[in-house]
């Protein structure tokens, strides 16, 4: 998702206390930050921030950080903030290629990658959220007991996914190819931006849980 450049996006995240500046800098001090000792979930490359904002809104017991990658978008995110605010929900605005260097070991306890762009070449599969690439660099902050989250309706990206498993000393703890219609996995399951658009128009939604 890359929005038209929103005049003034740059301006109003640098000014934002809900955005972490040099996120690096706060390594390892998540609870501090957040003040409080609560699990943190994260979802990188999330979009206009649907999705982690009724997270947060319906699990006041855990801390959320959204991730994203351009202004423009994430701008979206914190005029949900404005209209709504919420003190368990924090935001990175970045590349999320450096992401092993914004949280420390165990300091994450559940990933979430909703709809992550498709990359579709072959030379660009590295660039993919869910590749092997990836998941080492998630294997370096997730708790060991932690998992990650990924939904998706490109079926090439999902099989893709289910490959790199293996590879990047993964496991499947619950896959789907049709989450709508999967009683179980759909239970707390909350839309997000392209879940809505993407299933109103028929196409199903895949989605695993993954763990080491
Ligand atoms: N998760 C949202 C949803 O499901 O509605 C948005 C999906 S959109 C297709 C993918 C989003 O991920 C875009 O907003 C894009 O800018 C962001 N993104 C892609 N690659 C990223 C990266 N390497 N780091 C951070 N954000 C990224």
């Amino acid at each position: 998702m890359r929005l038209k450049n929103v005049p003034g996006s740059r301006e109003a995240i640098a000014d934002s206390d809900l955005v972490i500046h040099e996120p690096e800098k706060v390594k390892g001090s998540w609870r501090e930050i957040f003040g409080n000792d609560k699990p943190i979930h994260i979802e990188i490359g999330m979009g206009k921030g649907k999705f982690i904002h009724e997270m947060a809104r319906l699990h006041p017991e855990i801390n959320y950080i959204g991730i994203e990658k351009y202004s423009s978008v994430l701008l979206r995110a914190l005029q949900k903030m404005e209209a709504e605010p919420l003190d368990n929900l924090l935001f990175i605005r970045m590349d999320a290629e450096n992401i092993a260097e914004v949280f420390a070991e165990d300091e994450v306890d559940r990933i979430y990658l909703n709809f992550s762009d498709p990359w579709p070449k072959d030379r660009h599969a590295k660039r993919r959220l869910p590749s092997k690439e990836y998941l080492a660099r998630y294997n370096q902050f997730l708790k060991k007991d932690g998992v990650l989250e990924f939904k998706t309706d490109n079926r090439g990206l999902f099989d893709f996914a289910l490959e790199e498993l293996e590879p990047a000393g993964w496991k499947a703890k619950q896959v789907t190819f049709d989450l709508h219609k999967d009683e179980e996995m759909m239970q707390g399951n909350v839309m997000t931006e392209y879940e809505v658009k993407f299933s109103s128009m028929g196409n199903s939604i895949c989605k695993y849980i993954i763990y080491r």
